[in-house]
C-alpha cells in the first residue's frame, strides 16, 4: 500500500513539475520567439450569409517551437499577456494582417476586411492608438477595412474608460467588433451606448440550437440586427446549422465547413480561383 502510495504522489509531483516547467519553458521561448520571428499567422475567410461570398478574414496567431512543436494560441497567449509580451506580440499582428490585405484586395474587384484579435492589454495599453495611426499611415490603409476584435468581457469592464478608448479608435476608422458575443453577459443599456459595427456570436450559441433547437441564437440575431450591428456567426460547422442561419438576419458567417484557417499561399489560390468563377 505504502509504496503505490508514494509511488503515486512521485508521478503526480513530476506531473506537476513537468507542467510547471513547460511553463517556464515556453514563457523563455516567447521572447525568443517574438526575437526571432517564429511566429506566423492564418487567414480563416469569412462568408456572406446571403450570397455565399468570401468577404474577408480573421488573423490567427501561430507558433511553431522547434522542441515543443505546436503551441495552440489558449495556451501561449495568456502567458504572453500575463508577461506583457502580448502587447509587441499583437502589434505585430495588426501589421502584418494589414499588409497582407493589402496584396490580397487587388484580386479581387469587391472590398475584402481583415479581422484581429485585441487583447485586452493592448487594448489598454498607452502606446496602442499611436500604433493604430502609425500602421493606418504607413500602410496608406483604409481602416474601414480593419476590424479590431475585442471580447465582450473587455467591454463590460472599467466601461467609461473603454468607451473613451472605443471612440479614439473609431476616430480612426477602424471597425470595432465584440467578439464571443454572448457569453460576458453584457448589460444591454451600454451596448446600445458602445460605437461597435459588429457582433460575433459565441460558437456556443450555435452548438446550443443544434443540441436542443433553442431560440436563444436567433433572439441574440435578432438583437444585434435591432442595434444596426453587423451580425456574425462562428464556428459553423454543418450544413443544417448554416440553413438555419439562413432564415435569421445573421449577415456572415465563419466555420470549418466552409474554411478552416489557412496559411497565405491558400488564401492567395482562394481568391484567384473565386475571381475566374
Ligand atoms: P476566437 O477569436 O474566438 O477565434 C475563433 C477560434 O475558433 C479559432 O481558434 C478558430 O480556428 C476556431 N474556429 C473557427 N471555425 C471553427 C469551427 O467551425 N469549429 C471549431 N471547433 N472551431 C472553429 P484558434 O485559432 O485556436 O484561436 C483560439 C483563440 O485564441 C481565439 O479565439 C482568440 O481568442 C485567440 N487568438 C488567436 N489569435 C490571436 C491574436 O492574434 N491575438 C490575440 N490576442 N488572441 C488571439
Ligand atoms: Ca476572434
Ligand atoms: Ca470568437
Ligand atoms: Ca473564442
Amino acid at each position: 500500500g505504502k509504496r503505490i502510495g508514494v509511488g503515486t504522489i512521485q508521478f503526480v509531483t513530476k506531473d506537476m513539475d513537468d507542467a510547471f516547467s513547460r511553463q517556464i519553458h515556453i514563457e523563455k521561448a516567447l521572447y525568443q520567439a517574438l526575437e526571432e520571428k517564429h511566429f506566423y499567422l492564418e487567414y480563416q475567410p469569412k462568408y456572406e450569409l446571403k450570397t455565399d461570398r468570401l468577404i474577408g478574414f480573421e488573423a490567427l496567431l501561430r507558433w511553431h517551437h522547434d522542441e515543443l512543436g505546436q503551441i495552440p494560441p489558449s495556451e501561449f497567449i495568456p502567458l504572453a499577456e500575463e508577461m506583457a509580451l502580448i502587447v509587441p506580440i499583437n502589434n505585430w499582428v495588426i501589421l502584418e494582417a494589414a499588409k497582407q490585405l493589402k496584396v490580397w484586395q487587388p484580386l479581387v474587384d469587391h472590398s475584402l476586411s481583415m479581422a484581429v484579435n485585441i487583447s485586452p492589454n493592448q487594448f489598454r495599453s498607452e502606446s496602442f492608438i499611436n500604433t493604430l495611426r502609425n500602421i493606418k499611415q504607413q500602410l496608406h490603409l483604409n481602416p474601414t477595412d480593419m476590424i479590431l476584435e475585442i471580447t465582450e468581457s473587455l467591454v463590460m469592464q472599467q466601461t467609461e474608460e473603454i468607451i473613451a478608448r472605443m471612440n479614439q479608435i473609431k476616430r480612426l476608422d477602424y471597425r470595432l467588433s465584440i467578439d464571443d458575443f454572448g457569453t460576458g453577459f453584457s448589460s444591454l443599456q451600454y451596448l446600445k451606448s458602445f460605437p461597435v459595427d459588429e457582433l460575433k456570436i459565441d460558437k456556443v450559441f450555435l452548438d446550443d440550437w443544434l443540441a436542443s433547437k433553442s431560440h436563444l441564437l436567433d433572439v441574440i440575431v435578432h438583437l444585434g440586427k435591432s442595434l444596426n450591428l453587423h451580425v456574425v456567426a462562428e464556428g459553423v460547422e454543418d450544413e443544417e446549422m448554416l440553413d438555419h442561419l439562413r432564415t435569421t438576419d445573421c449577415d456572415s458567417f465563419q466555420g470549418f465547413l466552409y474554411a478552416k484557417p489557412m496559411p497565405p499561399e491558400r488564401v492567395i489560390e482562394l481568391l484567384t480561383h473565386q475571381k475566374n468563377e
